[in-house]
């Protein structure tokens, strides 16, 4: 908040003398207060009829940031915008910039500029607003660029609300939206998912230089059919040069001070003749013309959220001005016009070549899909989408629509990150072939994964996927204890193959499944929240001397305990406190090897440990690995003991059956996979994981105390669930609730979705450079569809 300084009209008249600004004939100097926010600003006439405005700073102005707008207007002085921008007029003593203080005693700095004469454009009818006048202000926004272009300041880089590229600070104040109607919110939660997803991964391929920062319509001054001048440069800062033009294009969509708003098609060709007038003095880039749009509607949203916030500050003054219902209403036109509209408008105006259109449809590659691929292989969504991009949280459709990614587990480190993108670029060019020569690319990756790990796990065997890893420690864990029967949790998912489907009874008991074969034993599910033991991990792990009993039942023996350290599939379960270390224990006491399935959970996920096991205190005899590990190419791993390693293929000292496999381990796969790891470290993701996981679990905690159809909310760093029960004393399970509010988020650009064996646990595992500001994002999201799938109270039986 800044502080206005206290000057009233008769000191700034005293003030004034300092400036040689006196009245005519020893009268005192004709003064008048001007409407401003945080600085106070007088109109002085002179005696002979000059005007000045005298400006003193908010108190807690920083100086720097008025000398850099002293030296922007000198600079200009000399260059073609003098004619639109005020001059400075030094005091008599030759200082531009002076301190006095105010009526308090809190010094406040003052300086006069030269009055810019003319209308204002917020004052103007909607008729006065011809295509001329538009051009004119595109044209003094470009020679204005064009001007400052090689200026700089060593006070021109500030962090600041109005600072477009600091758009998306909105994300943390949605909630301030409530009384908003539904289509007005969806609007400002687009335009603030394009700026994260599209604009700020590209901001440094955009030009910048010091820039205006707030041509909004109370800034710029008409002369007939011309804009005749540009003040305020309170809002001047370095950002890119397209951000002038994107905040100027706010205002002239909006129409005059007769209607305040125009209609969509209306509002988009008054943006395109101002970005003619631009065009034509400094030419705009590709890139610059391709996220106009999206500036454009982040400045409006960040109108919005300031105008609401402000009201929501000051109740009793809870009217809604006529920018602010205008600002709405262009957010709302560009919204519903669209991006493709808005660029072929610029473009025709510009007289640029028409952006590309067409290209494959949805429809199309459907009825390809449904001709060529296994009917087996599901779609997300009744209506599927067709994505063409990633980059970091966000997935990019054939319109290069930005959607949040938030259940990609895979593409651990952010889609298609720059750094693992090169690694294996470069690798593939040198050279990819398989392990039968000696190469550092598997040493090296292997060395790096096991420093990771603790001591036992020390030899590793590289595959190409989770299934694969889990068959292979399946014929380690046999070949080791001789044993051929498995103990594994009801609800899991471990894989693919024949062998995997049989120990996954989210698959054998699913759909399709041929139910448990005699050789399987089922442990059931440790889950706090639905569970026979609620929390009491050691009660669900006594399951595990059944499973040995009936093993030997059957003439045979326990060779494994294979489970999830966290579930994923049975419904984003953390086990029950204790349950895998005496499971562990009971296992090994039967003979059997601890398997632990990390190919959703690991690597960093879980927040505040590498390996979702260490949050459970518990070692594993084998490790399997998969999905995260090499961001989305495929590799899978198995990490065991030397004693376990040894053994497999029933390796004597004369020999044994081999293993081999033809990519697992080939350099292309190891310079990936060590990028990763490369990236965790070098970005903090664990630690954001952590922190962010903890941010989405207070934030979805607190909407449950207000939704009783919340039953659970649980989960480590970025591997949450939210379970819908229609209520909560019955536990009973709200899928189609789930189903709709998955829906709703991906109507709204959000993509998460569901599971659990009642298909209601909505699941959240976003790549982990999911931030702060897409936590608010999803939260808004969430709580908006639980709003708009809310289920009233059933009503009480009667009789
Ligand atoms: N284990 C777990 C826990 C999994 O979630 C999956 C994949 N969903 C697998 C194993 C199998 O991995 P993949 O699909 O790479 O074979």
């Amino acid at each position: 908040m800044t502080t206005r300084p206290n000057i009233d009209i008769d000191s700034a008249g005293r003030h004034a003398a300092r400036w040689g600004l006196r009245g005519a004939r020893g009268q005192p100097v004709e003064v008048r207060e001007l409407g401003s926010y945080a600085d106070r600003n007088f109109a002085v006439t002179e005696a002979g009829g000059d005007r000045y405005v005298l400006k003193f700073a908010a108190i807690d102005e920083p100086r720097g940031v008025l000398e850099l707008q002293d030296a922007a207007l000198a600079w200009l002085a000399e260059r073609p915008s003098a004619a639109v921008v005020p001059r400075v007029r030094p005091t008599e003593a030759g200082e531009r910039l002076v301190e006095v203080e105010d009526a308090r005693g809190r010094p406040t700095l003052a300086r006069a500029l030269t009055w810019v004469a003319g209308e204002l454009w917020i004052d103007l009818p909607r008729r006065r607003h011809t295509s001329a006048l538009r051009r004119s202000l595109g044209a003094a926004l470009g020679q204005l660029a064009r001007d400052l272009e090689g200026f700089e300041h060593p006070a021109m880089r500030r962090s600041f609300r109005w600072n477009l590229v600091e758009a998306d600070w909105i994300a943390e104040h949605l909630g301030a939206l409530r009384a908003v109607d539904d289509p007005r919110v969806d609007a400002v939660l687009d335009a603030l998912l394009q700026f994260r997803g599209r604009v700020l991964p590209r901001l440094g391929e955009l030009p910048h230089q010091v820039i205006h920062g707030d041509a909004n319509d109370q800034n710029i001054v008409v002369a007939g059919e011309s804009v005749c001048g540009l003040f305020d440069l309170g809002d001047m800062c370095w950002a890119p040069t397209v951000c002038d033009l994107a905040i100027a294009l706010a205002y002239v969509g909006m129409g005059g001070s007769d209607d305040r708003t125009l209609a969509p098609e209306d509002a988009i060709d008054a943006c395109a003749q101002a970005t003619a007038g631009f065009h034509a003095r400094r030419p705009l880039g590709a890139i610059e013309r391709d996220l106009l749009f999206d500036l454009v509607r982040a400045r409006l949203a960040v109108s919005v959220v300031s105008s609401t916030l402000a009201r929501a500050a000051e109740p009793n003054n809870a009217y809604v001005g006529s920018s602010e219902r205008a600002a709405w209403t262009l957010l709302d036109s560009l919204t519903v016009v669209g991006r493709a509209r808005f660029d072929a408008a610029l473009a025709s105006a510009c007289d640029l070549p028409a952006p590309a259109r067409g290209g494959t449809t949805r429809d199309q590659l459907l009825a390809r899909r449904r001709e060529r691929i296994g009917p087996s292989l599901s779609l997300s969504y009744t209506d599927p989408l067709y994505i063409r991009r990633g980059e970091g949280c966000y997935l990019f459709d054939e319109h290069d629509h930005a959607f949040l990614d938030c259940v990609n587990n895979v593409c651990h480190v952010g889609h298609c990150h720059p750094t693992v993108v090169e690694a294996g670029a470069r690798q593939m060019a040198r050279l990819n072939t398989n392990t039968r020569y000696l190469h550092e690319g598997i040493l090296d990756y292997a060395d790096r994964l096991c420093a990771t790990l603790p001591d036992p796990l020390e030899v590793v065997f590289l595959v190409c996927s989770g299934s694969e890893a889990n068959e292979l420690a399946l014929r380690l864990a046999r070949d080791f204890t001789g044993g051929h029967d498995v103990a594994v949790i009801a609800g899991a998912y471990h894989g693919n193959t024949g062998a995997l489907v049989d120990l996954s009874s989210y698959k054998f008991d699913g759909p399709g499944g041929r139910g448990r074969q005699p050789w399987v034993h089922l442990v059931p599910t440790p889950d706090p929240y639905r569970g026979a033991h609620g929390d009491d991990g050691p009660a669900y792990a006594v399951a595990i001397d059944d499973a040995a009993a009936a093993a030997s039942e059957r003439g045979g023996q326990l060779a494994a305990f294979l489970a999830e350290s966290m579930l994923g599939c049975a419904g984003q379960i953390d086990p029950a406190t204790g349950f895998l270390a005496a499971a562990f224990e009971r296992a090994r006491a039967a003979g059997a090897v601890c398997i632990a399935d990390e190919v959703q959970v690991g690597f960093g996920r879980v927040g505040d440990a590498m390996w979702a096991f260490e949050a459970h205190d518990v070692v594993p005899d084998i490790l399997t690995l998969g999905k995260p590990i090499a961001n989305g190419h495929p590799v899978g791993a198995v990490v065991t003991t030397r004693a376990i390693a040894e053994r497999l293929g029933n390796r004597t000292a004369a020999g044994g059956m081999e293993y081999f496999n033809t990519f697992g381990g080939n350099p292309v796969s190891c310079a990936v996979a060590s990028a990763v790891l490369e990236v965790i470290d070098a970005e903090g993701l664990m630690t954001n994981a952590r922190e962010t996981g903890q941010r989405l679990l207070a934030g979805v905690r607190h909407l449950a105390l207000h939704d009783p159809g919340i039953g659970d909310v649980r989960g480590r760093g970025l591997f949450l669930g939210v379970e819908l029960v229609r209520d909560r004393d019955s536990k009973a399970p709200d899928p189609e609730r789930a189903a709709a509010v998955i829906d709703y988020a991906r109507r709204r650009g959000v993509l998460i979705s569901v599971d659990g064996p009642h298909h209601n646990v909505l699941k959240v595992k976003p790549p982990l450079c999911f931030g702060a500001r897409e936590a608010d994002i999803l939260l808004h999201i969430i709580h908006r569809a639980l709003l708009a799938t809310h289920r009233q109270p059933r009503a009480q039986p009667t009789g």
